[in-house]
Protein backbone atom coordinates (compact mmCIF):
# COMPACT_ATOMS: atom_id res chain seq x y z
CA UNK A 1 0.00 0.00 0.00
CA UNK A 2 1.25 3.53 -0.82
CA UNK A 3 1.07 5.44 2.13
CA UNK A 4 0.64 9.01 2.94
CA UNK A 5 3.99 11.03 2.09
CA UNK A 6 4.16 9.82 -1.96
CA UNK A 7 0.69 11.84 -3.07
CA UNK A 8 0.50 12.45 -6.69
CA UNK A 9 1.39 15.88 -6.74
CA UNK A 10 0.89 16.54 -3.02
CA UNK A 11 3.67 18.94 -2.19
CA UNK A 12 6.50 16.25 -0.35
CA UNK A 13 7.21 16.06 3.22
CA UNK A 14 10.45 15.49 5.09
CA UNK A 15 10.42 12.73 7.65
CA UNK A 16 12.09 13.56 10.66
CA UNK A 17 12.55 12.53 14.04
CA UNK A 18 9.67 9.87 13.12
CA UNK A 19 7.39 12.08 11.77
CA UNK A 20 6.19 13.45 8.49
CA UNK A 21 6.73 17.00 8.64
CA UNK A 22 5.66 19.95 6.09
CA UNK A 23 8.82 21.98 4.99
CA UNK A 24 8.63 25.59 4.50
CA UNK A 25 11.03 25.72 2.00
CA UNK A 26 11.65 29.33 -0.16
CA UNK A 27 11.30 27.37 -3.52
CA UNK A 28 9.38 24.63 -4.30
CA UNK A 29 9.80 22.35 -7.29
CA UNK A 30 7.98 21.06 -9.40
CA UNK A 31 8.81 17.70 -10.71
CA UNK A 32 7.30 16.37 -14.09
CA UNK A 33 7.14 12.98 -15.46
CA UNK A 34 9.97 13.68 -18.40
CA UNK A 35 8.12 10.96 -20.28
CA UNK A 36 4.77 13.22 -20.05
CA UNK A 37 5.62 16.59 -19.25
CA UNK A 38 1.50 17.09 -18.79
CA UNK A 39 2.06 15.17 -15.62
CA UNK A 40 3.44 16.74 -12.31
CA UNK A 41 4.87 13.48 -10.01
CA UNK A 42 5.71 16.03 -7.09
CA UNK A 43 6.14 19.08 -5.89
CA UNK A 44 9.74 19.20 -3.57
CA UNK A 45 10.14 21.24 -1.26
CA UNK A 46 13.78 22.97 -1.30
CA UNK A 47 13.77 22.64 2.59
CA UNK A 48 15.93 24.57 4.46
CA UNK A 49 19.13 24.61 6.37
CA UNK A 50 17.32 25.15 9.86
CA UNK A 51 14.84 21.81 8.88
CA UNK A 52 17.99 19.47 7.53
CA UNK A 53 19.47 20.79 11.07
CA UNK A 54 16.40 19.41 12.93
CA UNK A 55 16.86 16.30 11.28
CA UNK A 56 20.61 15.85 12.66
CA UNK A 57 19.46 17.18 15.79
CA UNK A 58 16.89 14.06 15.56
CA UNK A 59 19.30 11.52 14.33
CA UNK A 60 21.61 12.60 16.93
CA UNK A 61 19.00 12.01 19.79
CA UNK A 62 18.00 8.69 18.20
CA UNK A 63 21.73 7.12 18.29
CA UNK A 64 22.72 6.06 21.29
CA UNK A 65 19.15 3.44 21.75
CA UNK A 66 19.91 2.61 18.13
CA UNK A 67 23.57 1.64 18.75
CA UNK A 68 22.49 -0.56 21.86
CA UNK A 69 19.70 -1.99 19.94
CA UNK A 70 21.45 -6.00 19.49
CA UNK A 71 22.35 -5.62 15.67
CA UNK A 72 20.28 -9.03 14.92
CA UNK A 73 17.16 -7.15 16.17
CA UNK A 74 18.25 -3.99 13.88
CA UNK A 75 18.56 -6.61 10.98
CA UNK A 76 14.81 -7.70 11.66
CA UNK A 77 13.70 -3.69 11.46
CA UNK A 78 15.11 -4.34 7.41
CA UNK A 79 13.64 -7.96 6.86
CA UNK A 80 10.22 -7.09 7.59
CA UNK A 81 11.00 -4.06 5.13
CA UNK A 82 12.32 -6.49 2.50
CA UNK A 83 9.12 -8.55 2.67
CA UNK A 84 7.05 -5.44 2.30
CA UNK A 85 9.36 -4.13 -0.87
CA UNK A 86 8.23 -8.32 -2.06
CA UNK A 87 4.63 -6.89 -1.96
CA UNK A 88 5.22 -3.61 -3.47
CA UNK A 89 7.18 -4.47 -6.31
CA UNK A 90 5.57 -3.46 -9.28
CA UNK A 91 4.12 -0.24 -7.79
CA UNK A 92 7.66 0.75 -6.72
CA UNK A 93 8.49 -0.03 -10.36
CA UNK A 94 5.80 2.40 -11.34
CA UNK A 95 6.93 4.91 -9.32
CA UNK A 96 10.13 4.53 -10.52
CA UNK A 97 9.56 4.91 -13.75
CA UNK A 98 7.17 8.13 -13.44
CA UNK A 99 9.51 9.78 -11.95
CA UNK A 100 12.64 8.65 -13.27
CA UNK A 101 12.01 8.13 -16.54
CA UNK A 102 13.77 4.18 -17.01
CA UNK A 103 11.87 1.94 -19.09
CA UNK A 104 9.65 -0.42 -16.78
CA UNK A 105 11.91 -3.61 -17.06
CA UNK A 106 14.78 -1.28 -15.87
CA UNK A 107 12.73 -0.21 -13.07
CA UNK A 108 11.71 -3.55 -11.64
CA UNK A 109 15.32 -4.49 -12.46
CA UNK A 110 16.34 -1.53 -9.95
CA UNK A 111 13.63 -2.92 -7.46
CA UNK A 112 14.96 -6.15 -7.27
CA UNK A 113 18.48 -5.38 -6.73
CA UNK A 114 17.29 -3.39 -3.77
CA UNK A 115 15.69 -5.73 -1.85
CA UNK A 116 18.36 -8.25 -2.72
CA UNK A 117 20.77 -5.80 -1.32
CA UNK A 118 18.15 -5.16 1.72
CA UNK A 119 18.54 -8.83 2.35
CA UNK A 120 21.78 -9.29 2.39
CA UNK A 121 22.14 -6.30 4.82
CA UNK A 122 19.46 -7.82 7.02
CA UNK A 123 21.51 -11.20 7.52
CA UNK A 124 24.74 -9.20 7.74
CA UNK A 125 23.37 -8.14 11.16
CA UNK A 126 23.96 -11.46 12.36
CA UNK A 127 27.46 -11.43 11.33
CA UNK A 128 28.67 -8.13 12.49
CA UNK A 129 31.93 -9.96 13.66
CA UNK A 130 35.34 -8.58 14.57
CA UNK A 131 38.59 -10.71 15.00
CA UNK A 132 40.24 -12.38 17.86
CA UNK A 133 43.77 -12.80 18.54
CA UNK A 134 46.44 -14.68 20.21
CA UNK A 135 47.83 -12.27 22.70
CA UNK A 136 51.63 -11.99 23.27
CA UNK A 137 51.32 -11.99 27.04
CA UNK A 138 49.30 -14.51 28.96
CA UNK A 139 45.87 -14.54 30.11
CA UNK A 140 45.59 -11.58 28.08
CA UNK A 141 42.22 -11.57 25.59
CA UNK A 142 42.68 -9.27 22.21
CA UNK A 143 40.01 -8.61 20.24
CA UNK A 144 38.77 -6.25 17.74
CA UNK A 145 34.96 -5.17 17.03
CA UNK A 146 32.85 -3.16 14.34
CA UNK A 147 31.57 0.00 16.30
CA UNK A 148 28.89 2.06 14.77
CA UNK A 149 30.21 6.16 13.85
CA UNK A 150 27.39 7.90 14.91
CA UNK A 151 25.00 10.21 12.78
CA UNK A 152 25.89 9.49 8.84
CA UNK A 153 24.82 11.39 6.62
CA UNK A 154 23.93 10.06 2.65
CA UNK A 155 23.68 12.31 -0.61
CA UNK A 156 22.20 10.52 -3.59
CA UNK A 157 21.39 11.27 -7.31
CA UNK A 158 18.73 10.69 -9.65
CA UNK A 159 19.90 8.05 -11.47
CA UNK A 160 19.16 5.18 -9.54
CA UNK A 161 16.45 6.36 -7.03
CA UNK A 162 15.63 3.42 -4.77
CA UNK A 163 19.11 1.14 -4.92
CA UNK A 164 21.52 3.83 -4.22
CA UNK A 165 19.36 5.16 -1.01
CA UNK A 166 19.19 1.44 0.12
CA UNK A 167 22.43 0.41 -1.18
CA UNK A 168 23.44 3.43 1.48
CA UNK A 169 20.76 3.27 4.32
CA UNK A 170 21.08 -0.46 5.19
CA UNK A 171 24.40 -0.76 5.89
CA UNK A 172 24.14 2.36 7.67
CA UNK A 173 21.64 1.17 10.15
CA UNK A 174 22.85 -2.66 10.29
CA UNK A 175 25.93 -1.24 11.78
CA UNK A 176 23.68 0.98 14.57
CA UNK A 177 24.11 4.54 13.28
CA UNK A 178 21.61 6.88 12.71
CA UNK A 179 20.98 8.04 9.17
CA UNK A 180 20.25 11.85 7.44
CA UNK A 181 19.36 10.97 3.93
CA UNK A 182 19.26 13.72 0.80
CA UNK A 183 18.29 12.17 -2.20
CA UNK A 184 18.53 14.19 -5.48
CA UNK A 185 15.50 17.31 -6.31
CA UNK A 186 14.47 15.18 -8.69
CA UNK A 187 13.43 11.68 -7.38
CA UNK A 188 11.94 12.06 -4.09
CA UNK A 189 9.37 10.21 -4.74
CA UNK A 190 10.95 6.43 -4.15
CA UNK A 191 13.39 7.88 -1.18
CA UNK A 192 9.93 9.04 -0.09
CA UNK A 193 8.23 5.44 -0.19
CA UNK A 194 11.75 3.72 1.13
CA UNK A 195 11.39 6.05 4.30
CA UNK A 196 7.89 5.13 4.84
CA UNK A 197 8.33 1.30 4.82
CA UNK A 198 11.21 1.69 6.91
CA UNK A 199 8.61 3.54 9.03
CA UNK A 200 6.18 0.40 9.31
CA UNK A 201 8.47 -1.97 9.16
CA UNK A 202 9.14 -0.48 13.07
CA UNK A 203 12.34 1.53 12.71
CA UNK A 204 12.52 3.87 15.68
CA UNK A 205 11.96 7.59 15.37
CA UNK A 206 15.13 9.58 14.59
CA UNK A 207 16.88 6.50 13.14
CA UNK A 208 16.47 7.25 9.49
CA UNK A 209 15.16 10.93 8.40
CA UNK A 210 15.00 11.98 5.21
CA UNK A 211 15.53 15.78 4.06
CA UNK A 212 14.30 16.90 0.64
CA UNK A 213 16.35 19.72 -1.05
CA UNK A 214 18.96 21.28 -3.25
CA UNK A 215 22.43 20.35 -2.90
CA UNK A 216 23.71 23.89 -2.32
CA UNK A 217 21.65 24.09 0.56
CA UNK A 218 20.17 21.17 2.71
CA UNK A 219 23.15 19.00 1.24
CA UNK A 220 25.69 21.74 2.33
CA UNK A 221 24.05 21.60 5.48
CA UNK A 222 24.60 18.23 6.11
CA UNK A 223 28.18 18.13 5.03
CA UNK A 224 29.08 20.83 7.02
CA UNK A 225 27.42 19.49 10.39
CA UNK A 226 29.98 18.75 13.24
CA UNK A 227 27.08 16.49 14.72
CA UNK A 228 27.93 14.25 10.98
CA UNK A 229 30.61 11.40 11.26
CA UNK A 230 30.49 10.63 7.97
CA UNK A 231 29.17 11.18 4.45
CA UNK A 232 28.21 8.53 1.64
CA UNK A 233 27.86 10.37 -1.33
CA UNK A 234 27.17 9.17 -5.16
CA UNK A 235 27.06 11.58 -7.56
CA UNK A 236 28.94 13.76 -10.53
CA UNK A 237 32.85 13.71 -9.82
CA UNK A 238 32.76 17.67 -9.56
CA UNK A 239 30.31 17.86 -6.76
CA UNK A 240 31.98 14.74 -5.18
CA UNK A 241 35.36 16.48 -5.34
CA UNK A 242 34.17 19.36 -3.21
CA UNK A 243 32.47 17.10 -0.50
CA UNK A 244 35.78 14.83 -0.66
CA UNK A 245 38.18 18.19 0.23
CA UNK A 246 35.19 19.44 2.37
CA UNK A 247 35.65 16.31 4.63
CA UNK A 248 39.20 16.19 4.70
CA UNK A 249 39.44 19.60 6.59
CA UNK A 250 37.14 18.55 9.27
CA UNK A 251 38.29 15.01 9.60
CA UNK A 252 35.00 13.44 8.44
CA UNK A 253 34.65 9.98 6.99
CA UNK A 254 33.82 10.24 3.26
CA UNK A 255 33.58 8.00 0.78
CA UNK A 256 32.25 9.06 -3.13
CA UNK A 257 31.08 7.32 -6.01
CA UNK A 258 30.93 9.48 -9.13
CA UNK A 259 31.12 9.28 -12.76
CA UNK A 260 31.70 7.06 -15.21
CA UNK A 261 33.18 6.90 -19.07
CA UNK A 262 33.11 3.46 -19.35
CA UNK A 263 34.23 1.41 -22.59
CA UNK A 264 33.45 -2.69 -23.96
CA UNK A 265 36.54 -3.90 -25.61
CA UNK A 266 35.84 -6.11 -28.58
CA UNK A 267 38.57 -8.42 -30.54
CA UNK A 268 38.12 -9.89 -33.92
CA UNK A 269 37.55 -13.37 -31.93
CA UNK A 270 34.63 -12.28 -30.32
CA UNK A 271 30.81 -13.66 -30.61
CA UNK A 272 29.99 -10.50 -32.53
CA UNK A 273 26.48 -10.77 -32.47
CA UNK A 274 26.39 -11.18 -28.56
CA UNK A 275 28.96 -8.10 -28.36
CA UNK A 276 26.29 -6.40 -30.50
CA UNK A 277 23.41 -7.19 -27.92
CA UNK A 278 25.37 -6.33 -24.76
CA UNK A 279 27.03 -3.34 -26.30
CA UNK A 280 23.41 -1.55 -26.60
CA UNK A 281 21.88 -2.85 -23.51
CA UNK A 282 24.77 -1.04 -22.21
CA UNK A 283 24.72 1.76 -23.95
CA UNK A 284 21.26 2.79 -24.29
CA UNK A 285 18.95 0.70 -21.76
CA UNK A 286 18.14 3.13 -19.01
CA UNK A 287 19.00 6.25 -21.41
CA UNK A 288 22.54 5.89 -21.51
CA UNK A 289 21.99 7.62 -17.69
CA UNK A 290 23.76 4.67 -15.46
CA UNK A 291 27.13 5.58 -14.16
CA UNK A 292 27.67 1.83 -15.68
CA UNK A 293 26.55 3.12 -19.08
CA UNK A 294 28.83 1.76 -22.06
CA UNK A 295 29.50 5.00 -23.68
CA UNK A 296 32.77 3.93 -25.82
CA UNK A 297 32.88 0.40 -27.58
CA UNK A 298 36.66 0.03 -29.04
CA UNK A 299 36.78 -2.50 -31.69
CA UNK A 300 39.73 -4.01 -33.40
CA UNK A 301 40.19 -2.79 -36.93
CA UNK A 302 40.02 -5.80 -38.85
CA UNK A 303 36.36 -6.40 -37.64
CA UNK A 304 35.33 -2.89 -37.34
CA UNK A 305 33.00 -2.29 -40.48
CA UNK A 306 31.29 -5.35 -39.79
CA UNK A 307 30.64 -4.97 -36.08
CA UNK A 308 29.53 -1.00 -36.80
CA UNK A 309 26.81 -2.27 -39.36
CA UNK A 310 25.27 -4.45 -36.68
CA UNK A 311 25.47 -1.57 -33.93
CA UNK A 312 23.48 0.45 -36.66
CA UNK A 313 21.10 -1.72 -37.40
CA UNK A 314 19.98 -2.59 -33.83
CA UNK A 315 20.14 0.58 -33.00
CA UNK A 316 17.63 1.93 -35.78
CA UNK A 317 15.20 -0.57 -34.15
CA UNK A 318 15.64 0.35 -30.53
CA UNK A 319 11.82 1.08 -28.97
CA UNK A 320 12.05 4.22 -27.69
CA UNK A 321 9.06 5.73 -25.60
CA UNK A 322 7.04 5.94 -22.07
CA UNK A 323 8.80 3.98 -19.58
CA UNK A 324 5.28 2.25 -18.76
CA UNK A 325 4.43 1.24 -22.29
CA UNK A 326 4.82 -2.61 -22.80
CA UNK A 327 8.07 -3.20 -25.30
CA UNK A 328 9.70 0.16 -24.49
CA UNK A 329 13.24 -0.51 -24.19
CA UNK A 330 14.64 3.35 -23.19
CA UNK A 331 12.63 6.31 -22.18
CA UNK A 332 13.46 9.72 -22.18
CA UNK A 333 16.16 11.64 -20.71
CA UNK A 334 15.68 12.76 -17.00
CA UNK A 335 14.86 16.25 -17.69
CA UNK A 336 15.40 18.94 -20.04
CA UNK A 337 18.46 20.33 -18.91
CA UNK A 338 19.95 16.66 -19.07
CA UNK A 339 18.79 16.54 -22.78
CA UNK A 340 20.31 19.57 -23.53
CA UNK A 341 23.31 18.58 -22.28
CA UNK A 342 23.33 15.21 -23.93
CA UNK A 343 22.43 17.46 -27.43
CA UNK A 344 25.33 19.95 -26.69
CA UNK A 345 27.17 16.79 -27.21
CA UNK A 346 25.67 15.36 -29.83
CA UNK A 347 27.00 18.48 -31.60
CA UNK A 348 30.32 18.35 -30.57
CA UNK A 349 30.38 14.58 -31.82
CA UNK A 350 29.39 15.60 -35.63
CA UNK A 351 32.33 17.79 -35.19
CA UNK A 352 34.72 14.83 -34.32
CA UNK A 353 33.29 11.70 -35.28
CA UNK A 354 31.37 11.01 -38.19
CA UNK A 355 27.44 10.04 -37.06
CA UNK A 356 26.30 6.46 -38.05
CA UNK A 357 22.58 6.70 -36.26
CA UNK A 358 20.50 8.76 -34.42
CA UNK A 359 21.95 12.52 -33.73
CA UNK A 360 18.75 14.22 -32.84
CA UNK A 361 15.78 14.90 -30.16
CA UNK A 362 12.88 12.80 -31.25
CA UNK A 363 9.47 14.93 -31.07
CA UNK A 364 6.80 13.53 -33.34
CA UNK A 365 3.79 12.14 -31.65
CA UNK A 366 4.07 11.66 -28.21
CA UNK A 367 7.33 12.02 -28.13
CA UNK A 368 6.96 15.97 -28.02
CA UNK A 369 5.87 15.79 -24.42
CA UNK A 370 8.73 14.32 -23.32
CA UNK A 371 12.72 14.71 -23.13
CA UNK A 372 13.26 11.92 -26.54
CA UNK A 373 16.80 11.60 -27.61
CA UNK A 374 17.68 9.23 -30.58
CA UNK A 375 19.69 6.63 -29.87
CA UNK A 376 22.98 7.76 -31.47
CA UNK A 377 26.35 5.89 -32.57
CA UNK A 378 29.38 8.13 -33.77
CA UNK A 379 32.16 5.57 -35.50
CA UNK A 380 36.22 7.17 -35.95
CA UNK A 381 35.75 8.54 -32.73
CA UNK A 382 39.84 9.53 -31.45
CA UNK A 383 40.53 8.83 -28.05
CA UNK A 384 41.28 12.30 -27.10
CA UNK A 385 37.92 13.72 -28.22
CA UNK A 386 35.67 15.28 -26.13
CA UNK A 387 33.19 12.95 -26.37
CA UNK A 388 35.38 10.25 -26.18
CA UNK A 389 36.48 11.91 -22.73
CA UNK A 390 33.55 13.55 -21.17
CA UNK A 391 30.77 11.72 -19.23
CA UNK A 392 28.01 12.49 -21.58
CA UNK A 393 25.25 10.52 -19.56
CA UNK A 394 22.96 9.97 -22.26
CA UNK A 395 22.37 7.42 -25.54
CA UNK A 396 25.43 8.17 -26.79
CA UNK A 397 27.86 5.82 -28.13
CA UNK A 398 31.27 6.39 -29.38
CA UNK A 399 33.11 3.61 -31.32
CA UNK A 400 36.84 3.64 -31.26
CA UNK A 401 38.93 1.70 -33.86
CA UNK A 402 42.76 0.43 -32.80
CA UNK A 403 44.72 -2.13 -34.32
CA UNK A 404 45.51 -4.66 -31.31
CA UNK A 405 44.66 -5.92 -27.64
CA UNK A 406 47.28 -3.49 -26.34
CA UNK A 407 45.84 -0.33 -28.09
CA UNK A 408 42.88 -1.43 -27.07
CA UNK A 409 43.60 -1.40 -23.22
CA UNK A 410 45.54 1.89 -23.77
CA UNK A 411 42.40 3.48 -25.30
CA UNK A 412 39.94 2.11 -22.63
CA UNK A 413 42.22 3.55 -19.65
CA UNK A 414 42.70 7.06 -21.15
CA UNK A 415 40.07 8.66 -19.64
CA UNK A 416 40.03 9.83 -16.36
CA UNK A 417 37.28 7.67 -14.34
CA UNK A 418 37.75 3.91 -13.64
CA UNK A 419 34.12 2.42 -12.75
CA UNK A 420 33.76 -0.82 -15.18
CA UNK A 421 34.66 -2.13 -18.37
CA UNK A 422 34.39 -5.11 -20.35
CA UNK A 423 36.11 -7.44 -22.99
CA UNK A 424 34.62 -9.78 -25.67
CA UNK A 425 36.62 -12.43 -27.06
CA UNK A 426 37.50 -16.00 -26.55
CA UNK A 427 41.14 -16.13 -26.21
CA UNK A 428 42.26 -16.99 -22.22
CA UNK A 429 45.21 -15.15 -22.40
CA UNK A 430 43.55 -11.76 -23.79
CA UNK A 431 41.07 -12.01 -20.96
CA UNK A 432 43.56 -12.46 -17.98
CA UNK A 433 45.69 -9.60 -19.66
CA UNK A 434 42.68 -7.67 -20.02
CA UNK A 435 41.87 -8.39 -16.11
CA UNK A 436 45.73 -7.19 -15.38
CA UNK A 437 45.66 -3.97 -17.11
CA UNK A 438 42.16 -2.40 -17.08
CA UNK A 439 41.79 0.40 -14.61
CA UNK A 440 38.33 -0.02 -13.43
CA UNK A 441 36.97 -1.04 -10.27
CA UNK A 442 34.64 -3.63 -11.88
CA UNK A 443 35.40 -5.63 -15.14
CA UNK A 444 33.14 -8.03 -17.21
CA UNK A 445 34.05 -10.71 -19.05
CA UNK A 446 31.77 -11.27 -22.25
CA UNK A 447 28.50 -9.63 -20.50
CA UNK A 448 27.51 -5.90 -20.41
CA UNK A 449 29.58 -3.15 -18.30
CA UNK A 450 26.51 -2.70 -16.52
CA UNK A 451 24.86 -4.39 -13.56
CA UNK A 452 25.79 -6.02 -10.29
CA UNK A 453 25.11 -8.13 -7.27
CA UNK A 454 23.99 -7.68 -3.99
CA UNK A 455 26.74 -8.90 -1.75
CA UNK A 456 29.31 -8.09 -4.07
CA UNK A 457 31.47 -4.80 -3.78
CA UNK A 458 30.53 -1.52 -5.81
CA UNK A 459 32.95 1.25 -6.91
CA UNK A 460 35.72 2.60 -9.08
CA UNK A 461 39.55 3.72 -9.27
CA UNK A 462 40.80 7.15 -10.61
CA UNK A 463 38.55 9.88 -10.54
CA UNK A 464 35.31 7.87 -10.34
CA UNK A 465 36.07 7.05 -6.82
CA UNK A 466 37.23 7.76 -3.15
CA UNK A 467 36.99 5.80 0.16
CA UNK A 468 35.56 2.27 1.07
CA UNK A 469 33.72 0.19 -1.45
CA UNK A 470 30.01 0.21 -1.52
CA UNK A 471 27.67 -2.88 -1.14
CA UNK A 472 28.43 -6.08 -0.08
CA UNK A 473 29.89 -6.92 2.91
CA UNK A 474 32.50 -4.74 2.79
CA UNK A 475 30.14 -1.41 3.15
CA UNK A 476 29.99 -2.17 6.50
CA UNK A 477 33.78 -1.38 6.92
CA UNK A 478 32.86 2.19 6.00
CA UNK A 479 30.00 2.63 8.57
CA UNK A 480 32.23 1.26 11.53
CA UNK A 481 35.10 2.14 13.23
CA UNK A 482 37.14 -0.82 13.79
CA UNK A 483 37.95 -0.77 17.74
CA UNK A 484 40.83 -3.02 19.31
CA UNK A 485 40.51 -4.62 22.73
CA UNK A 486 42.89 -5.84 25.21
CA UNK A 487 40.93 -7.85 28.25
CA UNK A 488 43.84 -8.36 30.79
CA UNK A 489 42.26 -11.09 33.37
CA UNK A 490 45.34 -11.93 35.21
CA UNK A 491 44.65 -8.73 38.18
CA UNK A 492 47.62 -7.47 38.32
CA UNK A 493 50.93 -5.28 36.95
CA UNK A 494 52.73 -6.63 34.10
CA UNK A 495 56.11 -7.31 34.06
CA UNK A 496 56.39 -6.35 30.52
CA UNK A 497 58.18 -3.56 28.47
CA UNK A 498 56.08 -4.20 25.33
CA UNK A 499 54.75 -0.98 25.21
P1 LIG B 1 25.03 15.59 -8.76
O1 LIG B 1 26.45 15.54 -8.34
O2 LIG B 1 24.56 16.80 -9.45
O3 LIG B 1 24.08 15.42 -7.47
C1 LIG B 1 24.17 14.31 -6.63
C2 LIG B 1 23.60 14.67 -5.27
O4 LIG B 1 24.46 15.64 -4.67
C3 LIG B 1 22.20 15.31 -5.32
O5 LIG B 1 21.45 14.85 -4.22
C4 LIG B 1 22.52 16.78 -5.16
O6 LIG B 1 21.45 17.53 -4.63
C5 LIG B 1 23.69 16.75 -4.21
N1 LIG B 1 24.55 17.94 -4.24
C6 LIG B 1 24.81 18.74 -5.30
N2 LIG B 1 25.63 19.75 -4.91
C7 LIG B 1 25.90 19.56 -3.59
C8 LIG B 1 26.68 20.27 -2.63
N3 LIG B 1 27.37 21.35 -2.97
N4 LIG B 1 26.72 19.81 -1.37
C9 LIG B 1 26.05 18.68 -1.02
N5 LIG B 1 25.28 17.97 -1.88
C10 LIG B 1 25.21 18.40 -3.16
O7 LIG B 1 24.77 14.26 -9.61
P2 LIG B 1 23.43 13.81 -10.36
O8 LIG B 1 23.28 14.66 -11.58
O9 LIG B 1 22.31 13.72 -9.40
O10 LIG B 1 23.80 12.31 -10.77
C11 LIG B 1 24.49 11.97 -11.91
C12 LIG B 1 25.94 11.65 -11.60
O11 LIG B 1 25.99 10.61 -10.62
C13 LIG B 1 26.70 11.13 -12.79
O12 LIG B 1 27.97 11.74 -12.85
C14 LIG B 1 26.86 9.63 -12.50
O13 LIG B 1 27.96 9.01 -13.11
C15 LIG B 1 26.97 9.65 -11.01
N6 LIG B 1 26.66 8.33 -10.45
C16 LIG B 1 27.70 7.56 -10.00
C17 LIG B 1 27.46 6.28 -9.49
C18 LIG B 1 28.60 5.43 -8.98
O14 LIG B 1 28.35 4.51 -8.22
N7 LIG B 1 29.84 5.70 -9.38
C19 LIG B 1 26.15 5.80 -9.43
C20 LIG B 1 25.11 6.61 -9.92
C21 LIG B 1 25.38 7.88 -10.41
Amino acid sequence: MMATAVKSAGVCRNFIGGKWVESKPAKILERRNPADTDEIVARVPLSTREEMREAIAAAKAAFSAWRDTPAPVRGEVLFRAVRMMEEEKEELARLLTREEGKALKDSLGEVQRSINILEFMAGEARRLTGESFPSELPKNFCYTMKAPLGVVGAITPWNFPLCIPIWKVAPALVAGNTCVLKPAELTPLCAIRMAEIFEEAGLPGGVLNLVLGAGEEAGDELIQSKDVRAISFTGSTEVGCQIYANGARRMQKVQCEMGGKNAVVVLADADLALATESVLFGAFASTGQRCTATSRVVIEESVADEFVGRLVERAQNFKVGNGLDLGTEMGPCVDETQMNAVLKYIEIGKQEGKLMVGGHRLTAGDYDKGYYVAPTIFDHVGTQNRIAQEEIFGPVLSVIRVKNLDEAIEAANSVRYGLTSAIYTSDASSIFEFIDRIETGITHINSPTVGGEAHLPFGGMKDTGIGQREVGHVALDFYTELKTVYIDYTGRKRETSNY
